[in-house]
Order: C-alpha cells, then structure tokens, then sequence
C-alpha cells in the first residue's frame, strides 16, 4: 500500500527531502518528518471517526499540506477525492456530494475565491460532510477546523492503532476516485488501487531513471494523476523530492524553482513548456541541473520539443501517454529515443501491461499499422467508475480491456502514435474524416496559429466539418480565405463547410481544448 511505501521511503532515506514548497517559504519536508506528519493525519482521521473506504476529500491547490492529508488519508484506508481548486461553489458540490465525502481538507481561499464561504452556501446541501479543515495558520470560521487543530486530535490514538489501521489495509483497496478531465463531457469518479497508482508511479520512474538524488520540479497540479501519481508516488518510491514552485503555474516561477533547488526533472503539458520556453529571461537562468521530465496529455509539436531538450538540458525527457482510468500511463518513451520518436509516438507500453488496438465496430485487433481503437489491460485499469455501473460496462468488456476512446497506431517495434479521439471521428456521408488530419493542413496554412476541427449535425450528410481558427498575430484573414486555401489541397469532402475565427477556445483547467463544448455553441448560434 501507499501507507507502506512511504514507510519504506522513511526508512531508506530519512533525512532526504520529500517535499519543498518554494512559494510557501521554502516550507521543507524530510522523509522521515513527512511519514510522521502522515501518522499524524491518519491518527486525526481515525479519531474522526473515519473508517476504510469512507470518501476524504481535498479541494485545493498544490501545497505541502496536500501531500501531508493524501498520505494520511490513504494510510487511514480512506478514500481521497481530489477536487480541482478551480471549481466553484455548484462544481464542488457536484463532486463533494456524488463522492459522499465526509472530511474535507480546503485552503481559506484561492486566487481570491473565499472557499470558506462557497461551503458555507452549500453545506446545507451535503449531508455526509462531517467535517471541514482549513489548511494554514488563520483561525477557521466556526463549525470548521483550524489544521492545527485538526493535528493535535491524533492525540487520542496510539501509534499502534495507527499501525493496526494500516496493516488491515489491503493493496487491492481502492484509494483516490479521481475525477476525468472533462475533455469529451462531465467528469467522471475512477475508482483507483493502491497496487495500481504506487506501481504506476514506480514505472514512470523507472524510464526516467529516477534515483534518490533527484528532484522533480511540479508545475501541475496534484488533484490530477499526473501531479500525485507521476510526481508525488514516483518520488516516494524512488526516494526523490518533489518540488512546488507556486499554487497554480506561472512559467518564470516555475523555472526559477528549477534553478533555486537545482532540479533534475521537469513535468508538464505541451502548453506549459511553449510558455516557459517564450519566457524572455530564460538565457539568464541556470537550469544546467535539468535531465529528465515527463511531458504528456496532448500532442507536443517538433519545435517545442527541440527547445526542451537543446534550451532546457531535458535531453532524457519521457512523453507519457495515459487515462485517469488507468492510473493513468500505459505508454512512454524512453530516456534514449530520438527526437522523432518522441513527437510521433508516445513511446512504448508500460512493463506488466498489455495494449491492442481494434476496429471499433467488430472489436477485432488490427494488423500493426492500422488505425483502431487503443485498448489497455492489467493492474492499472480502475475498478470502476464511481456509481456508474453502465459506464464501467461500456469502457471496461467481459476479458477485462479498458476501451480508451481513442485512435492509435501501432507500429511494428510496438512504438504507438495517438491519433485522435474515437469520439470526434466525423462520418460525413458515410466518410470517415479525422479531425487531427485537417487541423494539421490547417496548422501549415500562414496565417493560422491555432486550428481545432470537430463535426457538427447536417440534414443532408449526418455530420458536416466545422473549423474553430485562431489567427497568427497581425493577420486579418478571413473564413472563406481559409477555405479557398483548402481546395484542390485536401479532399473536397475533407473541407470545413464552417470556419469561425476565434480569440480562444473552451478548455479544462489541465488546458485540453474542450470541443464538445465548441459544438453547443455551434449549435446555440444556429438556434
Ligand atoms: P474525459 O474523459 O472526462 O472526457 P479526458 O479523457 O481528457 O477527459 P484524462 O483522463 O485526464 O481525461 O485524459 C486522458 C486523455 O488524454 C487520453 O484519453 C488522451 O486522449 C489524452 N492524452 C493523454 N496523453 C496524451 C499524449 N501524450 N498525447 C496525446 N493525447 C494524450
Ligand atoms: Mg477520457
């Protein structure tokens, strides 16, 4: 169990730092005194009343205390439901109340939004919620608990019980419901397994070669797997610190955190390394340390990632490829693979998983090379979606493959690319067309900077192509322009009947561009 892990990570390396939360004045953490602050936690929990399997929840941004309750919660055998600090007042609702959630740990505020006060015009509306503690030094509101304080209640449990608690958890409990981006609709609650997270994020160390001297940078956030199983659980079993440069991502502070405790591996979507490497005092900073990362969650361009490894030193960095539902990596490249590789595949499978790839009508496997559906089998895949029984049945069949709604190719060496989403595939007529393959002829068009390419319902041919385009700085181009510069380039039935040009695009709080919701509003200007 997690419980175990960091007991483990204790004991080999006791005075190694664990966690170093620069925005929170450089707050340290060792091993040795985050295990304790995990008891701790485990022991107020316990006296709390909290039993295996009750829902803990945590909304809020990255800071020490985040580890410090995930440890303790999941020690305790709880449940912990990570909420996005983003969320406003009906979203936490939402999440708080489908989870059933009984303590839950939140910051007074975050970027100016008073948590505090938003709980307390929905309190009412969840029952289950016990108990709220407020992270930091200020005395809580009454009717909610002061961190402190919520520490010292351990008192009245003996380091055995604790111990007691831990050992009756089992590895095939599960220990986070992690909540899906959003990308394709409503989030929805993954049941995940210590055995399927900690072993997840031991493997992603493995082909990062992590060691106990190194030190991950971590400008995502926890209350997604990329934060907490690729950051916090690979550095607990490979002995590693994790770093917080700030609450939410700022690029120069992220890479002043690099320089400050000479880190050694860098994490990120595509977005966040564009932002870092356009940042104009980067030849000033000493970022000699960097090796490694992980960059994941969308394509990343060829440009982009030439600047990482050249401007950025990463020259061992990994692309990961994964799904909440599956805690979250079956594929990445490894620490040696050519720059090709890394921005056509998204590497290799993970060890003790299987992957296939069908066609999504039969379910037979494709011969390599083809275009079918990703599938992924083995002890990562979550036990389920949280009170879903259907949805768990759609994506999960009878042989226990989880269906990953999206397009791959496999090559022959097993190296797999990722080509879009099953969902977003658009049947004009019968015609199957790719969203990613126009979106790319539109992306060598001069004046576009950013194009995303979804169907929309059409009387005539069931689906039609629609084009949101964001323009290059300077350019006044308009739709038609666009359109005239696909004919006699793309297939004919392959152009966007629709072109909107756009200022920006509905995405999520991990920046995955959200094109159901650019359908809606398709659809709201066609009403
Ligand atoms: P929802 O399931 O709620 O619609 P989501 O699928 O975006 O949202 P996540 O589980 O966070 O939620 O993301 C997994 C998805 O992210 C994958 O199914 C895939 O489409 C995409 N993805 C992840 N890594 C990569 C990558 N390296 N390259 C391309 N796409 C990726
Ligand atoms: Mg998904």
């Amino acid at each position: 169990t997690i419980g175990v892990a960091l007991r483990q990570a204790a004991e080999r390396f006791a005075d190694n730092p664990a966690i170093c939360s620069v925005f929170q004045g450089q707050r340290s953490l060792t091993y040795a005194a985050l295990d304790a602050l995990s008891d701790q936690v485990a022991g107020a929990l316990i006296a709390h009343g909290v039993k295996a399997g009750d829902r803990v929840a945590i909304w809020s941004a990255n800071r020490w205390e985040w580890l410090v309750a995930h440890h303790g919660a999941v020690r305790a055998g709880a449940i912990l439901v990570p909420v996005n600090p983003a969320f406003r007042a009906e979203e936490a609702r939402y999440i708080l109340a489908d989870s059933g959630a009984s303590i839950l740990f939140c910051p007074p505020s975050f970027r100016g939004y008073s948590c505090l006060s938003a709980l307390e015009s929905i309190s009412h509306q969840l029952p289950d919620l016990r108990t709220v503690v407020v992270f930091g030094e200020e005395p809580a509101p009454a009717a909610m608990t002061r961190w402190q304080d919520f520490l010292a209640t351990a008192a009245a449990i003996s380091q055995d019980d604790i111990r007691a608690r831990e050992t009756q958890v089992s590895f095939t409990a599960p220990c986070h419901l992690q909540y899906t981006s959003g990308t394709t609709g409503r989030p929805k609650g993954a049941l995940l397994t210590h055995h399927g997270i900690l072993n997840n994020g031991h493997c992603v160390g493995l082909r990062q070669r992590l060691a106990p001297h190194d030190s991950i940078c971590l400008p995502v956030p926890f209350f997604h797997c990329f934060g907490i199983v690729l950051g916090a659980l690979a550095a607990v079993t490979h002995g590693c610190e994790i770093v917080l440069p700030g609450e939410s991502f700022d690029p120069l502070e992220t890479l002043k955190a690099v320089e400050a405790r000479r880190c050694t591996s860098l994490y990120g979507v595509p977005m966040m390394f564009i932002a870092m490497l356009g940042q104009p005092d980067l030849a000033a900073l000493d970022l000699s340390s960097l090796r490694t990362g992980a960059i994941g969650a969308a394509p990343c361009p060829l440009p982009t990632m030439n600047a990482i490894i050249s401007t950025l030193n990463m020259r061992e960095i990994t692309v990961v490829y994964g799904m909440t539902e599956t805690s979250p990596i079956s594929f990445q490249s490894r620490a040696d693979d050519s720059v090709e590789v890394r921005v056509s595949t998204v590497g290799a499978i993970q060890p003790h998983l299987e992957a296939k790839v069908v066609d999504p009508t039969s379910g037979a496997t494709v011969p390599l090379g083809e275009r079918g559906e990703l599938c992924v089998r083995g002890y990562s895949v979550m036990r389920g979606y949280w009170n879903r029984p259907d949805a768990t049945a759609e994506a999960i069949d009878a042989d226990g493959w989880m269906h990953s709604g999206d397009l791959a190719v496999m090559r022959p060496d097993g190296y797999t690319q990722i080509v879009g989403r099953l969902k977003d595939t658009i049947i004009r007529g019968g015609e199957n067309i790719y969203p990613r393959e126009v979106e790319e002829y539109l992306l060598t068009l001069p004046e576009v900077s950013d194009a995303y390419v979804f169907g929309v319902p059409s009387q005539v041919y069931g689906e039609e192509v629609c084009a949101w385009v964001r323009l290059k700085p300077g350019s006044a181009a308009v739709a038609p322009q666009i359109q005239d510069q696909c004919r006699g380039r793309i297939a004919t039935y392959k152009i966007p009947r629709v072109v909107r040009i756009v200022a920006e695009f509905p995405a999520t709080a991990s920046g995955k561009v959200q094109k159901f919701r650019m359908r809606e509003m398709e659809l709201e200007q066609r009403a």
